[in-house]
């Protein structure tokens, strides 16, 4: 089988490979779709290090192929999707229910400290509790956005969203756009998206965005207050640009009371000034929002199947597995929305 391999020089080679044999408890799955995400630039830029060759792509959706022994909740043929964490169960965290924070946590293609092989690859093993069944008319393209839908879901169920509040959203990337219509489920009565690029800025009024700004014409914390019911900004910002200018815009752009959502990856070192007399007399909040858990997981997969979100429209290039690199590069240069790999 061919697999996209990532060596620990941070070079990554198409090889052929042997197809996995599933162990106790594990599944076999020959991948569909996998996503293509920023996650997978960082690795490659030497951002996160790997001691052995190992394969990427932590998005999968694809078919159960074989079954290992005490394997019961799946069978040859089922459509399933990946949840790329593997959490120990165990540990404070994972007893608490953050299992994004596990500290033995193993991670399907993804960031971490133990990656194991992912979905860059037509065969793929995965232990049976990090599956979900997809239903029988989910498409695969969709199927493959269980995890980063996840993703968005932590980030929603982090800032507990009223009815009737008005939202900023900045960046209306893939990521943007599923929390976008997230916001909307929660019964946002407004959201104004800020994003750079006219296309974006047009699919995410057609997804059912009441404003769109443009930060490159516009002064976005004024714009936002002007277009706001009182006047005096939002309730909610949600941050989805990985930048310290777009998390200030959030910022300088709520209301009293109003909370703000760091979600998009910033730099490590990425700092801002914070008021800290403003945050004490305007009462604002501040959140992050990691990964996935389980829960988040489990969501993902029901809206999934549930066909209530779109989600096929934010594919904007589905490649073959000999073109992974050219994939990773049109995620790095920020071209079109989702890009996904497709066997
Ligand atoms: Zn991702
Ligand atoms: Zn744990």
């Amino acid at each position: 089988m061919k697999a996209a391999v990532f060596t620990p020089d941070g070079e990554i080679n198409l090889r052929e490979r042997e197809k996995p044999t599933p162990g106790e408890g594990k599944v076999r799955v020959k991948v569909k779709n996998c996503g293509v995400c920023m996650t997978d630039v960082h690795i490659t830029h030497g951002e996160f290090s790997v001691e052995d060759p190992v394969v990427l792509g932590h998005e999968f959706s694809g078919i159960v192929d074989e079954v290992g022994p005490g394997v019961e909740r799946f069978n040859i043929g089922d459509k399933v999707a990946a949840n790329p964490i593997i959490s120990c169960g165990y540990c404070s965290y994972c007893k608490d229910g953050r299992t994004n924070f596990c500290q033995n946590a193993i991670i399907l293609g993804g960031a971490g400290r133990n990656i194991i092989d992912g979905g860059f690859q037509e065969f793929s093993v995965v232990p049976q509790r990090n599956l979900e069944k997809l239903e029988e008319h989910v498409s695969f393209r969709r199927g493959a956005f269980a995890e980063p839908l996840a993703c968005a879901i932590r980030g929603i169920n982090r800032l507990q969203i009223n009815t009737g509040d008005e939202i900023l959203l900045i960046g209306a990337g893939p990521m943007g756009l599923l929390l976008l219509q997230l916001l909307q489920m929660q019964g946002a009565a407004k959201v104004i998206v800020s994003e750079l690029i006219d296309e974006r800025r047009e699919l995410a009024l057609e997804l059912g965005a009441d404003y769109s700004v443009s930060p490159e014409n516009q002064e976005v914390p004024e714009e936002v207050r002007s277009l706001s019911d009182n006047k005096d900004g939002v309730d909610v910002a949600v941050e989805a640009v990985g930048n310290k200018t777009a998390a200030q815009t959030g910022i300088e752009s709520l209301r009293r009371g109003g909370k703000m959502l760091i979600f998009g990856v910033p730099p490590e070192e990425a700092e801002v000034p914070v008021n800290i007399f403003d945050t004490y007399f305007d009462e604002i909040d501040l959140f992050g929002s990691y990964a996935l858990t389980k829960q988040d997981f489990f969501a993902s997969i029901s809206l999934i199947n549930g066909e209530k979100l779109e989600l096929s429209s934010l594919v904007s290039h589905r490649l073959n597995i000999d073109d992974i690199l050219k994939a990773i590069e049109l995620t790095e240069k920020g071209e079109g929305l989702k890009k996904q790999i497709e066997f």
